[in-house]
C-alpha cells in the first residue's frame, strides 16, 4: 500500500521541501508573500483588510473540519515548528478562530520533564495523538529532540554512553525513528502537515526589539531568546539537517514564508483546509432502517 501525502493547492507546492533532496534555507524566500496587501507598511493598520480576505478561508477551514468530525476515517496532526519569534502562537491563535475548539486539541511541549526523560523520546508526544476527526496541533514537537539538543547536546537525555548522541549514525537513527513513526501514523489514517515557519535573522531582531519597546509586550520577551540568537547558525545548520531528513512523500515539510504574519497565518490556514478537503470525505450514510428511525423521531417530536 502506497503511503500517501497530504494533497494542496498548486499554489501552496512550491513551499515543499523536496523530499530527498538537500534542503537550504536561503533556497525559500522568508518573506514572500501572495499579495501586495499582506505587506504592513510603517505601522498602517491593514488589519482589517487582510481579515476580510482570511474570513473566506475561514468558512472553508470550518466546514472541512465539520467534516472530518463526521466522517471520524481519519486524523489531522500539525507539527508547528520555527525559531523563536517564528510566530507559532499568533498562527495557532489565527487558526483556532475558524475552528470548533471541541474538535481539536493544542498540545505545547516545553523542557522535557524528568517522567519524559525516563521513557523514549518519542513517548510524550505519542500520549496526546489526535483520535479519528480530530485536529491536533503541536506548538513545537518530536523535531526539538533533533534541533534544540542537537545544537545542545548537554540538554539531551541522560543516554548510555554505548547509545548517545557522541555514538556513530546517533541523529540519522532519530531521523530513521521519526520517519518510520510518521509512515506508521498515515499508514493509520493520520494526515501529517509539517509546517516550519521560516523567518529571516532580521526580522527576529525587529520582533525582539518591539518586545522591548513596548511595556505591554515585556511579557513575551524572554532572555533565553538572546542567549539561543548567538546560536542563529547552529540552529539553521540543524534544522538543515533535519528537514533533508525528514521531509518525505507521505510526511512533507512545508517552509511556510513567515516574515509577514498574515502571510504564514493564511497559508497555515489553507494547508489545513486543503489537507482536509483533499481526503474526499462524505458525511455519513444511513440505510433504510436508520433513516425510518429519523423518521419515526421527528414524527413523535412533532406529535408533542
Ligand atoms: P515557547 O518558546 O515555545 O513559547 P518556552 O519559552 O517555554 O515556550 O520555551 C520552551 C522551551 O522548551 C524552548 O526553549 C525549547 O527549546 C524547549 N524544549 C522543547 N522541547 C524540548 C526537548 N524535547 N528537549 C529540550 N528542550 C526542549
Amino acid at each position: 500500500m502506497r503511503v500517501k501525502g497530504p494533497t494542496v493547492r498548486k499554489y501552496l507546492k512550491k513551499y515543499i521541501a523536496a523530499p530527498e533532496h538537500r534542503i537550504r534555507l536561503k533556497d525559500f524566500n522568508s518573506d514572500d508573500v501572495l499579495h501586495d496587501s499582506m505587506i504592513v507598511k510603517n505601522g498602517e493598520d491593514i488589519k482589517d483588510t487582510l481579515e476580510n480576505l482570511l474570513a473566506k478561508d475561514r468558512t472553508a477551514l470550518a466546514r472541512a473540519q465539520e467534516l472530518l468530525a463526521a466522517s471520524r476515517k481519519h486524523s489531522i496532526l500539525i507539527v508547528l515548528q520555527g525559531m523563536d519569534t517564528a510566530g507559532k502562537d499568533g498562527t495557532i491563535q489565527h487558526v483556532m478562530s475558524g475552528l470548533n475548539p471541541q474538535g481539536c486539541e493544542v498540545h505545547s511541549f516545553k523542557v522535557p520533564t524528568s517522567e519524559d526523560h525516563a521513557h523514549d523520546f518519542l513517548w510524550r508526544y505519542e500520549k496526546v495523538l489526535p483520535e479519528r476527526g480530530m485536529i491536533g496541533i503541536f506548538n513545537r514537537s518530536y523535531y526539538e529532540d533533533v534541533l534544540v539538543v542537537h545544537v545542545h547536546p548537554d540538554r539531551i537525555e541522560d543516554l548510555p554512553e554505548s547509545i548517545g548522541p557522541n555514538t556513530k549514525g546517533f541523529w540519522e537513527g532519530r531521523y530513521r525513528d521519526i520517519n518510520a513513526f510518521e509512515k506508521h501514523l498515515v499508514r493509520n489514517g493520520t494526515v501529517i502537515l509539517k509546517i516550519f515557519l521560516h523567518i529571516s535573522r532580521d526580522e527576529q531582531k525587529r520582533r525582539l526589539l518591539a518586545r522591548l519597546e513596548n511595556e505591554e509586550k515585556y511579557w513575551k520577551f524572554s532572555y533565553s531568546d538572546i542567549a539561543e540568537r548567538q546560536y542563529w547558525g547552529e540552529y539553521i545548520a540543524a534544522y538543515e539537517e533535519m528537514l533533508s531528513a525528514t521531509s518525505t512523500e507521505y510526511a512533507p515539510w512545508f517552509i511556510v514564508p513567515a516574515d509577514h504574519k498574515w502571510m504564514a497565518r493564511t497559508v497555515v490556514a489553507e494547508l489545513i483546509t486543503s489537507a482536509i478537503e483533499g481526503l474526499r470525505l462524505s458525511y455519513p450514510k444511513f440505510s433504510p432502517d436508520q433513516i425510518q428511525h429519523f423518521t419515526a423521531a421527528k414524527e413523535t417530536l412533532e406529535k408533542e
